[in-house]
């Protein structure tokens, strides 16, 4: 059994790791819990209980697009972001006369990375995309290796890890001057930086609902040519279900619930968790002059903070911050403890990786909260 400590007052807890993911907001808990008893019906169906649901899911649809500036004829929903990445690797692959060739990150998440990793042994060329120490993409080596051969380009938005925001603009110009189709990860972007995907001319992205306050489980994937002219097969067989984009009974409630999160985003939160992340990274600062910021110097999103306190490794910070649900730099790979490949991939040395802890924050964060974990760090410094 998972051994759990015991702590009597749950509500003392500080969540700092809304990277990985966020709390309900409870409005879109309520907007949800009819499509699970009164308006349960499978919208596949052509009966009145049907037909009502449809017209939900459409409107959801619609609120979706809105957000994100684009068309609902180009909203897809899925299971989530995970399933969106593997969907755009697996769909390049299965069509005939598409390249051999493939541009990715190198800081990607997993769910890309990997997808994309695996179509080696199917024979693909998977080119690796450097960052550079402010783990950003390096522009002049995507320029040299991104040439006509390559057909798909894959870059983030922004870093789950560092929250460091990527070079769109340039990189999809890079990409289509090739003619080559750019996928974009904007999971962590959404809600934490102005995202307008009419403007960005990826043609394609994809979001998740438990990133934004919305349910776990439900997702988007964004195809600017909209189902009809996606220049290649789909990549999942059934009941024909978003078009034929992805088959499968529609999630009702994730989707009234994705929606119901996308329609609350607002621009004031994000200046809320830029404030705090001025507030918390000053304190640190000061309390431990010589740490460092991963990505200071160079554009992030709102509620990110990945910092190296040098001399104490992150598990033994986190240890003695119990009450702070926060993330560290290292991971632990078949039983050894490594260190993330993001921060490594800026090249960044094992021991400052290895003292790395990230903290994301959301809208919902307090600066009471904030105070609270600096003052405590500050004990931290006293006891150490
Ligand atoms: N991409 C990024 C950048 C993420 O941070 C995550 C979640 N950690 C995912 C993809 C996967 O999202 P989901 O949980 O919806 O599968």
């Amino acid at each position: 059994m998972l051994d759990v400590p015991v702590i009597n007052n749950r509500a003392e807890l500080v969540y700092l790791d809304n990277n990985a993911t966020t709390t309900c907001y409870q409005e879109v808990v309520d907007a949800m819990r009819p499509y699970w008893t009164i308006e349960f019906a499978n919208p596949s169906s052509t009966h009145l209980a049907s037909r009502r649901i449809q017209k939900q899911i459409h409107n959801a649809r619609e609120s979706v697009a809105s957000v994100l500036n684009v068309q609902p004829y180009q909203i897809f929903f899925n299971s989530g972001a995970t399933e969106g990445n593997n969907w755009i690797f697996d769909s390049f692959a299965l069509s005939n006369g598409t390249s051999k060739k493939i541009a990715i990150s190198c800081i990607e998440h997993k769910s890309a990375l990997l997808a994309a990793r695996a179509l080696r042994e199917r024979g693909f060329d998977i080119i690796e995309l450097p960052v550079n120490k402010d783990g950003v993409v390096v522009l002049e080596v995507a320029r040299q290796l991104i040439s006509d051969e390559v057909g798909l380009v894959a870059v983030q938005l922004a870093n789950n890890e560092t929250g460091v925001i990527q070079p769109i603009d340039e990189l999809v110009a890079i990409a289509h001057g090739h003619g080559a189709f750019f996928h974009c990860d904007a999971v962590q972007g959404l809600g934490k930086m102005p995202v307008d995907l009419a403007s960005l001319e990826v043609d394609s992205a994809v979001f998740s609902g438990h990133k934004i306050h919305g349910p776990k489980g439900i997702g988007v994937l964004y195809l600017r040519s909209g189902s009809r002219s996606f220049p290649w097969q789909f990549a999942s067989y059934g009941g024909g279900q978003e078009q034929g984009v992805r088959s499968g009974t529609l999630n009702v409630p994730g989707i009234i619930g994705i929606a119901k999160a996308c329609d609350m985003l607002r621009p004031v939160d994000i200046n809320h968790m830029n404030n705090l992340k001025t507030i918390l990274e000053r304190g640190i600062k000061k309390i431990f002059p010589d740490s460092i910021i991963h990505g200071e110097s160079v554009m992030r999103i709102a509620n990110t903070t990945n910092v190296a306190i040098p001399g104490i490794p992150a598990d033994i910070l986190m240890a003695n911050l119990p009450l702070f649900c926060i993330s560290s730099g290292s991971a632990c790979n078949s039983g050894a403890i490594g260190v993330s490949y993001v921060l490594e991939a800026m090249g960044m040395p094992i021991d400052e990786a290895r003292s790395s802890i990230r903290l994301s924050t959301s809208a919902q964060t307090s600066e009471h909260e904030i105070h609270s974990f600096l003052l405590e760090l500050e004990k931290i410094r006293g006891r150490m």
